[in-house]
Formats: C-alpha cells, structure tokens, sequence
C-alpha cells in the first residue's frame, strides 16, 4: 500500500507496554484453541467444584461479546466483571512505531471511505477508535482482550482491539504476508463497526434470540462475510485513491482464504465441521471481499438474504 502520505487517524489508543499484571487473578481458562479440549475434560472428570467452573465458562462463551476475524480463539478475551479495571491509553495521532503508524494511516483511510458512503445515505459516520495493546486489556462489555484472540471489535464500546504481535502472526501462523493482509484484517473489523452503526448488531441480536445453535451459526457467518465484504468495499475506494501497490487485493484475498473456517479448522483439528462454521469457508471469504472490491457500494453487500454461495 503507498501509504507514505497518508494521513494518521486520530482515533487510536496505545496502551502497548502498559502492565496486564492486574489480570493475574482471572480464572485461569486459557480458552485458546485448547479451551474446548478442557472444558470437555472438566465435565468428563466431574470433579468437585468444577461444576460452577464449567458453568462460568459457558457463559463467557455465550456472552463474550466481541466479533473477531476468526473467532477460533475469541473465548480467551472474557473474564468476570470484579476483573475488568479501566484503562485509559495514549490518545495519539503521531504513533512513532511502523506498525502502529501503518494501522493510523488504514484506519484514518476508512475514516474517510466510511465517511463519504454515509453521506451519500444522509447519514453521519462517527469512527471507531483503535485500541493497539500488547497482552491483555480491558474493554467495555467484552471482557478483557487477550492477544491470542486475534483481532475483534467490541460492539459495547464500538472498539476495534488489535494486538500489533498478530501482523507477525498473521504472516508466519496464517500464511498471508505483506502489509494489505494486515490492512484488510483492520478494514475487516471497521466493517463490524459499520455494521454497528447502521443498526445491523441490534436486529442481528435480535434474530439470535431463541434459534438453534447451528441457526445462530449460520447467522453469524452471514454477518461475517458482510464485514469481508464490507473490507473489499474499502479496498475499491483506496484503489480509486491511487494507493494501491501491485499485489496488495492479492494480499488480501490469501488473508481472507487463510481466516476462512475450514482451512482454520483442518488446520487446527484436522477436519472439517461446517455446523459449526461462524464465519464462512475460505472460498465464501475471498468470494464476498472480492465482490466488495468489484461494487465498493452497500447495495451488493447483503449477505443476509439468499444464498452467501455467490
Ligand atoms: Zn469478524
């Protein structure tokens, strides 16, 4: 990306190198890629006192809060209320680090993308702010944010969080290299915030009420593939800025693949179970960022009605 003169958002909150001390005293349930495996242990096991345990872990599952462009680790980011202190970061549009200035200079261009499409629809575009933190922070309504689980938006306090460790992650773990896979990740998460905005999480949480799991599911990979196709949308609007490189939609799309749930979970499990897909195959993620790129409007992005096999 020629993100050389780009403009910095002033909507980014360092707290990288602050402590995550005060979170020694969570529950202690790591609910990494590992966390199924022990949960089904402790309800195997049966032990004594495990039982309220159990119970608290499913509801940090149930409740957890948070969109993240996997979801595979986003049990982890949750912990009981008494734990969740307030941390105020650094509020800077002059990050002096590469990483967090690229992710300014992303964030600041969805600014102005999401800024003029409301426009066009008479409404207002208020921004998200980017927390970029290292190990563990607070949110507000999601719990706290854990490194290991990826990259998430919290709709409680309409945060994007991104751990700067993940853009290495995402090229050595992931497989998708270069600074637009690192882009699209961040344009994937503005994406739920703009889904947010337009009150799309409201009827989302609505519709979640009283369905199946399975159901819920399926609901939750169309919102998904919407914030895929809400970050190709955005990445039509910096091409028709002039800021793409050669190779970067190619970038982006390897991202999307490599997020995708089945290669995610053979990767992980060795197998495939699309029951229990959240956020789409591979090929519906590159599928829907793709036809954002090609429409860059909000009238090809309904993910919800019809086929997401496009
Ligand atoms: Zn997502």
């Amino acid at each position: 990306m020629k993100s050389d003169n780009m403009r910095e958002s002033s909507n980014v909150e360092d707290r990288r190198g602050q402590s995550s001390g005060s979170y020694g005293g969570r529950t202690g349930m790591g609910m990494g890629s590992g966390g199924l495996g022990l949960l089904l242990q402790l309800l195997l096991s049966g032990r004594g006192g495990s039982k309220w345990l159990i119970l608290i872990v499913l509801a940090f599952m149930i409740f957890g809060g948070g969109f993240s462009l996997t979801d595979m680790f986003s049990g982890s980011k949750t912990t009981t209320d008494s734990q969740i202190i307030q941390q105020e970061g650094t509020q800077t549009g002059d990050l002096t680090d590469a990483e967090g200035e690229f992710l300014s200079k992303v964030l600041a261009s969805t600014e102005d993308f999401w800024t003029k499409k409301f426009q066009e629809e008479g409404r207002t575009y208020t921004p998200t702010t980017l927390v970029l933190y290292s190990g563990a922070t607070a949110t507000n309504g999601c719990g706290v944010g854990q490194a290991q689980a990826g990259p998430f938006y919290c709709p409680g306090d309409k945060k994007v969080y991104i751990d700067t460790s993940f853009i290495r992650e995402l090229a050595n773990r992931y497989g998708a290299k270069g600074d637009f896979a690192m882009a699209y990740v961040l344009a994937h998460e503005v994406g739920h915030h703009v889904q947010n905005e337009v009150g799309l999480m409201d009827e989302y949480n609505q519709a979640r009420q009283g369905i199946s799991e399975s159901q819920a599911n399926q609901l939750n990979v169309r919102l998904e593939l919407q914030a895929d196709y809400l970050a190709g949308a955005w990445a039509n609007y910096v091409q028709g800025e002039g800021l793409l490189d050669q190779g970067d939609i190619e970038e982006a799309i390897q991202a999307a693949y490599s997020v995708g749930d089945d290669t995610l979970q053979e990767k992980n499990y060795g197998r495939v179970m699309p029951d229990t897909f959240t956020h789409g195959s591979s090929e519906q993620r590159t599928k829907w960022f793709k036809r954002g790129f090609q429409y860059g409007d909000f009238e090809h992005g309904d993910t919800f009605s019809g086929s997401i096999d496009i």
